[in-house]
């Protein structure tokens, strides 16, 4: 599950981008998609001799441990992948019916129960391009063409979150490049690179990324027109009923294109549009929106702890203007809180960087050598 935030917001609002997903899942809406099971020990029989209390306690404590370990390996392909390598487990499906062997156990013999709750396997963070802003405008260099968001390329505001298509649509485009430039062994930036970049520019996707303040406008509200009107708020009501109006629409859609989409997110991405208006719709729907449950959330610190890493000695992260007000908002948004306030400015802790490249406008910023840094084992 992931939370796509505007890295421009987040400068100038300083906000932890950990609170922004542990306000998603605490979403009732979010909750009930993501639930698990966590099991929960019964008491141990106060009766029986110490030695036995004792020795059920220790089994108790292994096999939650076990279970949940074999759990955390069973969602992973490349984990499941690795214990049957090592013949561990003769196939994946065995993986599979010893974690239900297991569960089983945990009940009958020690009466442990399983409870709802949210398991977080792997944390993790990354900048997406928003192509609107940082397209490559030829998107190749000398032989090399560059792809979906290694070009800058993606579609990312309000509800359009288009960054698969648009590296499917541009990986086609570079496929058809390559074999024509197979075909004929030429490789050079106007056979191979030209072909390529006139090819992404007749892509309908870079339409949409020249003319998304005019969609974004009008994807909202289509997508408000029907709303009631009493759902939505004071402040915005007067909006959508003068938008309600052809005559006043089409007056209000230019003055809002002038404005741009950027003054424009603050106002419709809200809560009551993503939380308030959907579950008072639904509840006139006739369905109620609760949490059967209140999620456990992990601090950052046992976030960082889960996740694996190759440890580099070196830090592939060094920090070139330690006082200026960009790098003094990394101590806030780093993901991981890599970043720290010192007497003499910011200093960077890079041992549990996750690579997603926040800080990298003001760092001398390289990727860790090899295959150093984080180890990601769900994707
Ligand atoms: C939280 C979040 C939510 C998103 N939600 C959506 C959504 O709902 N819909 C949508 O369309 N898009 C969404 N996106 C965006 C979408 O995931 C990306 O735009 C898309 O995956 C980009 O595809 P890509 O092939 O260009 O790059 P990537 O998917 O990033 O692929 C690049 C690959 O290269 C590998 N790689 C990197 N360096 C090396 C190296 N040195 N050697 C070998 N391999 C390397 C990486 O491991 C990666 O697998 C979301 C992104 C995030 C972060
Ligand atoms: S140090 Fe930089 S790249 Fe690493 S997690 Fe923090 S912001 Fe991201």
């Amino acid at each position: 599950m992931g939370a796509v935030y505007h890295l421009d917001s987040l400068l100038e609002t300083p906000n932890e981008p950990y609170e922004l997903i542990n306000t998603l899942l605490k979403n009732p809406m979010i909750s009930e998609f993501v639930k698990d099971e966590v099991p929960v020990r019964a008491e141990i029989d106060k009766d029986a001799a110490k030695e036995e209390q004792m020795r059920v306690r220790f089994a108790v404590t292994k096999m939650i441990k076990t279970w949940s370990e074999l759990r955390d390996v069973y969602y992973s392909k490349k984990e499941k992948e690795r214990l049957v390598k090592e013949g561990k487990y003769g196939s994946v499906d065995e993986i599979g019916t010893q974690l239900a062997s297991l569960r089983d156990q945990m009940s009958t013999k020690y009466g442990i129960k399983f409870e709802t709750d949210y398991v977080e396997l792997e944390y993790s963070a990354k900048l997406v391009p928003d192509g609107k802003r940082c397209r490559m405008e030829k998107p190749y260099f000398k032989n090399i063409l560059f792809v979906g968001d290694a070009a800058g390329r993606g579609i990312f505001v309000g509800p359009r979150i288009e960054g698969l298509n648009v590296g499917i649509d541009d990986a086609v485009r570079a496929a058809d490049a390559v074999a024509r430039a197979l075909d004929k062994g030429d490789f050079t930036e106007k056979y191979l690179g030209e072909h390529y970049s006139q090819s992404v520019e007749e892509s309908p996707y870079t339409h949409d990324l020249k003319a998304i303040d005019k969609d974004y406008l009008k994807i909202f509200l289509d997508a408000a027109k029907d709303v009631p009107k009493d759902i939505i708020s004071s402040k915005y009501g007067l909006v959508v009923k003068m938008m309600s109006s052809d005559t006043l629409r089409s007056f209000a859609v230019g003055f809002a294109n002038i404005l741009g989409y950027e003054k424009l997110l603050p106002i419709i991405e809200t809560v009551d549009t993503y939380v308030k208006v959907p579950t008072e719709l639904a509840e006139r729907l006739g369905k109620s929106i609760s949490a059967s449950y209140t999620p456990t959330i992990p601090s950052i610190a046992q976030r960082v702890a889960k996740l694996k890493f190759n440890d580099d000695s070196s830090s592939h992260i060094k920090v070139l203007k330690p006082t200026s007000e960009f790098m003094k908002k990394m101590v806030t948004l780093c993901p991981t809180r890599c970043y720290l306030m010192e007497k003499d400015g910011v200093m960077i802790q890079h041992e549990g960087c996750v690579e997603c490249g926040t800080c990298s406008e003001e760092t001398d910023w390289k990727h860790p050598h090899g295959e150093k840094g984080i180890n990601y084992q769900y994707g």
